[in-house]
């Protein structure tokens, strides 16, 4: 491998100045996986009185290693399912709803698995949240409104999914709104654009980029790779969430993004660039199909509540890749040709 990489140093973000002082007890679902597990520690981190309760059925996104690590008194885990748990939360005072089928291409393979976890499974915790009067915060996605033509999306937008694991968060979306309107739960919606960071499974498309270049082997890019996204990195998305729950105002719907919109070709090419990989790596490949061309979000609401990214791209991805040429064994273990390969949507999963 021979790499090395400076660790780059991202301070926390600062604890927002008008939180609540008070402890709070968070629920959080599918908090073993990759932005659920950056969520925790930050939560630990920030906040030294606030109780979490992570509850994860452990699939495929996640990785015990995550939180192996962690011996706080404040935390605890609970291995189990969004869709059939029964027990009785009524001391926690939000939910905040990680869990979910979260590989595209996956989707495309096996929809049926999508739809039944995170709608049908999901609607679960909107149960559980209404029977006992707890906060929800549902973690959404920016593929719910589908590609843009360029221009950017708000919170009112049209939902116009394209993928059949972006039809299962729009889904739930209206099912968390619906729940608002009809009985007052007191929700919140996030729609989130692409993450990237340390943890995140070696399927996605950043680590797969950086796992291929570690192993030498070819980079496989989706057709011509112009597709545009805007990358944040997940820290900045857990400052988000802690906004929303601080600041937010219920019955509200949040965009979350960086505004760094890059090609993923250009993506692509800075993390070989930065890890010492020659371009020729890159191997285009079919492009998946239903493949949105580009995600564009207005954030302009949740920078109202006083929130903005604070980690810039090239910083960012240098501590990715850095992250995972020093943790080869938390992601060795999980790589294949299935897991690693260029046409994911045609396995059978
Ligand atoms: P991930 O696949 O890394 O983690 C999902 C976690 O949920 C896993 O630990 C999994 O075991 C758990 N889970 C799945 N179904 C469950 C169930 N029925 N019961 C209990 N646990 C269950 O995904 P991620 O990238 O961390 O995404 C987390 C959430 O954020 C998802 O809801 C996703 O839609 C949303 N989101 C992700 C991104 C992104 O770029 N990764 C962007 C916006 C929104």
């Amino acid at each position: 491998m021979g790499l090395v990489l400076s660790q780059t140093q991202v301070t926390n973000h600062e604890i927002a100045t008008d939180v609540d002082e008070l402890s709070m007890k968070i629920l959080i679902t599918g908090g073993m996986g990759f932005i659920g597990s950056n969520f925790v520690r930050y939560v630990l981190a920030n906040y030294h009185d606030y109780r979490i309760i992570n509850l994860d059925k452990l699939g495929y996104g996640s990785n015990p290693d995550n939180l192996r690590d962690i011996s706080n008194p404040n935390y605890s885990f609970l291995q189990g399912d969004i869709s059939n748990i029964t027990t009785n939360f009524d001391n926690v005072d939000i939910i905040v709803n990680f869990a979910a089928e979260t590989h595209v291409d996956r989707s495309i393979s096996n929809p049926q698995a999508f739809l039944a976890n995170n709608t049908t499974g999901m609607l679960n915790l909107l149960e559980i949240c209404r029977r006992a009067d707890i906060q929800f915060l549902q973690v959404s996605t920016d593929e719910v409104y589908g590609s843009s033509d360029g221009r950017e999306f708000n919170e009112e937008d049209r939902l116009n999914p394209s993928s059949p694991y972006a039809a299962s968060k729009a889904a739930a979306d209206m099912l968390t709104n619906a729940y608002h309107k009809t009985y007052g739960l007191r929700s919140y919606i996030s729609r989130c654009t692409n993450n990237y960071g340390p943890c995140q499974s070696p399927e996605k498309f950043i680590p797969k980029i950086i796992i291929r270049a570690i192993l030498g082997r070819p980079i496989p890019i989706y057709g011509s790779g112009i597709q545009i996204r805007d990358w944040i990195h997940v820290r900045d998305h857990c400052s988000a969430l802690d906004r929303i729950i601080h600041s937010g105002n219920h019955g509200e719907v949040y965009n979350v993004g960086s505004r760094i919109q890059v090609e993923n070709i250009n993506v692509a090419k800075q993390i070989l660039t930065l890890m010492g990989k020659p371009h020729s790596l890159i191997e285009h490949v079919q492009d998946r199909p239903g493949h949105d061309i580009r995600y564009r979000l207005d954030t302009s609401k949740i920078q109202r509540l006083g929130w903005k990214p604070i980690i810039g791209i090239d910083e960012g991805l240098k501590e990715t890749a850095s992250w995972y040429l020093q943790h080869a064994s938390w992601w060795n273990w999980v790589v294949n040709e299935k897991t690693l390969g260029p046409a994911p949507w045609k396995e059978n999963w």
